[in-house]
């Protein structure tokens, strides 16, 4: 029989969740399903309450739940009481169990990357829900100098009364921090420039660990790296409390190992995102690019009609319409990871845009001269170059230094199709 798991939360747009739990159960031979349930709170109650009826074996909670199910469980571990919030929910001889296996992602992380936080003084920003974790881990393992920095110090010191709590402003330089761990949302997806604090200012900081997973490299991580500082971020942690979850749902030891392997699968996996004139070829080239290297292939114009109806309807409402929905898809799927992406002609419009995907993609500008694509577009339905050269030549011009400005890589489109695809192979790989 199939075993049941899923992960509740408000929004679970692109959680890496299913990915992971995937990977654990073909490791472990497990045979299992792990779904995304996404629902509003009203539905919270009867969900967990109907655990057992609907034959889940286990189900992850995230944000905002993470409180919000703890009065219906029966019985709370030791580390979610302390931490006040549950992310783990066994069902076990029908009674519901409640875990919070961030802790123990946080514990494995300082294992693995061998950081060691005796006689550490620790700095944590943010006073939310991983900050609960963060700092009963702290506590539980004596590190006696830890001081939270949050923006709001009055919520901080309701939620952590026993914590030395300050504001950003007032801390520099009075406390040398070794340590600094960011479990707040700045700096994530979708806004890579926020970095929440400014570390110039500590001379003996030796690590930084940022919560923070999408994009993989944040701004304050980059700096402490160009710091020489040990720069670490939020995968591990994300990849070893789902171990954790399947550890306590099947009761047995998974070995380090298999967090590590998953881990190396999930981090460092990049976007290819093709850029180029309309009949460059970046639609074709993607396909086979996508095939060729095993990843997902999106055309961008293919999901704006399929989210937003059809392009050239949209087009009627004004170019402007059009560019709007496109930064909307820009956001959306630059967020994703191991995509090719072929774009829409135009995207290079809207600097917006290239922020998006640049974030978690390498971007390929397919340069095929106006000649070339001509051969190709005699007969396209594309509301900017349909039946119209001087169009496109327009477009070209327009357009060419966009091209080059926006691109991490230039490829030339006036060569063979095997020679573009095996051009973005080299690089890609070698990047
Ligand atoms: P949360 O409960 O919403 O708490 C957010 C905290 O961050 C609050 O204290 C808030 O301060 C502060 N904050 C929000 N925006 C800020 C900004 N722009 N500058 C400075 N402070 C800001 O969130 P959470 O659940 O703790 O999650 C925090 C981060 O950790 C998220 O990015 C999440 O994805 C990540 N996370 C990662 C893992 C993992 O396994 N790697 C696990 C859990 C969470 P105020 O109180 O002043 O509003």
């Amino acid at each position: 029989m199939i075993k049941k798991y899923g992960l509740i939360g408000r929004k679970l747009g692109h959680s890496l969740s299913p990915e992971i739990h995937e990977y654990i159960f073909e490791a472990l031979s497990i045979k299992g399903s792990y779904d995304l349930l996404p629902m509003e709170l009203d539905n919270v109650p009867s969900f967990v309450s109907n655990l057992v009826k609907d034959k889940y074996i286990g189900i992850n909670v995230t944000i905002p739940y993470k409180m919000d199910v703890m009065p219906y469980v029966d019985k709370i571990s030791k580390e979610a009481a302390e931490i006040g919030a549950i992310n783990t929910i066994h069902v076990k001889d029908n009674i519901l169990y409640g875990y919070n296996t961030d802790y123990f992602g946080f514990e494995m992380t300082l294992k693995n990357f061998d950081i060691d936080v005796k006689n550490k003084k620790v700095i944590v920003l943010g006073a939310g829900g991983s900050a609960k974790a963060i700092i009963a881990w702290l506590r539980d393992n004596n590190v006696e100098e830890v001081l939270m920095l949050n923006r709001n110090v009055e919520k901080a010191k309701k939620a952590f009364p026993e914590t030395k709590i300050d504001s950003y402003d007032s801390i520099t330089p009075s406390f040398p921090a070794n340590i600094i761990i960011n479990c707040t949302p700045s700096g994530m997806y979708p806004k890579p420039d926020e970095c929440p604090i400014d570390i110039d200012n500590f001379s003996g900081l030796e690590v930084v660990i940022d919560l923070i997973y999408n994009p993989e490299e944040t701004l304050l991580l980059k700096k402490a790296r160009d710091k020489g500082i040990k720069a670490v971020n939020g995968l591990y942690m994300l990849v070893a409390q789902a171990i954790k979850s399947q550890e306590i749902w099947n009761n047995r030891k998974i070995p380090d190992s298999i967090t590590g392997y998953i881990f190396n699968e999930l981090s460092g996996r990049k976007n290819i995102v093709l850029i180029g004139m309309p009949g460059s070829g970046k639609s074709t080239v993607g396909k086979i690019l996508a095939k060729e290297l095993d990843m997902g292939f999106i055309d961008m114009d293919n999901w704006i009609e399929e989210n937003y109806g059809e392009i050239k309807e949209i087009f009627k409402r004004g170019e402007q319409a059009f560019r709007e929905i496109e930064t909307l898809a820009a956001k959306d799927i630059g967020e994703k990871r191991g995509y090719v992406i072929a774009t829409g002609g135009g995207v290079i419009t809207r600097e917006e845009n290239i922020k998006y995907l640049r974030q978690n993609g390498i971007i390929y500008f397919i340069d095929r001269s106006v000649e070339e694509i001509l051969k190709d577009i005699k007969h396209d339905t594309r509301p900017l170059i349909a039946n119209n050269i001087d169009n496109i030549n327009k477009l070209y011009k327009d357009r060419y230094s966009l091209y080059n400005k926006y691109s991490n890589v230039k490829i030339s489109g006036d060569t063979r199709l095997h020679e573009i695809v095996n051009n973005i192979i080299i690089n890609f790989k070698g990047d």
